[in-house]
């Protein structure tokens, strides 16, 4: 077995962060460097899944309820319009290899693709 990812442990409660939403399958945090007004992460509590084309392929259930929290999140933290980013490979700056979405949102509508 390898180390739980940074994620887990949040989730596990070994490093401190606020969670923002939880449900019995996902649940979202504040990514400790924001790059928007809002900048949550929105992450399966399964770690089986290293990126968002593994998910889609394995659980598009467990997708689709990710998308869902982000649009729930979007509302509730700012006015409802938000983006989605899945980055996928450490080429485009995946860090952390426990899949995750990065919902941004506030103030983006300057910005192009990835503000
Ligand atoms: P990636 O680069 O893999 O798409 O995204 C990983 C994200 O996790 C980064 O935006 C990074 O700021 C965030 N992150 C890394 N470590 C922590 C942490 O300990 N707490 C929180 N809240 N976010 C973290």
């Amino acid at each position: 077995m390898s180390e739980p990812s940074i994620f887990s442990r949040i989730l596990a409660g070994e490093i401190p962060s606020e969670i923002v939403a939880e449900t019995e399958n996902v649940f979202a945090i504040r990514d400790i460097a924001p790059q928007a007004p809002l900048h949550l992460l929105v992450i399966p509590k399964t770690e089986d899944y290293r990126n968002v084309v593994e998910l889609a392929a394995g659980d598009p259930a467990l997708l689709t309820e990710m998308v869902g929290l982000a649009n729930t999140l979007a509302a509730e933290h700012a006015d409802g319009d938000f983006r989605l980013i899945f980055n996928t490979g450490a080429g485009a700056g995946q860090t952390v290899f426990h899949v995750h979405a990065h919902v941004l949102a506030g103030g983006l509508a300057e910005g192009s693709l990835g503000g």
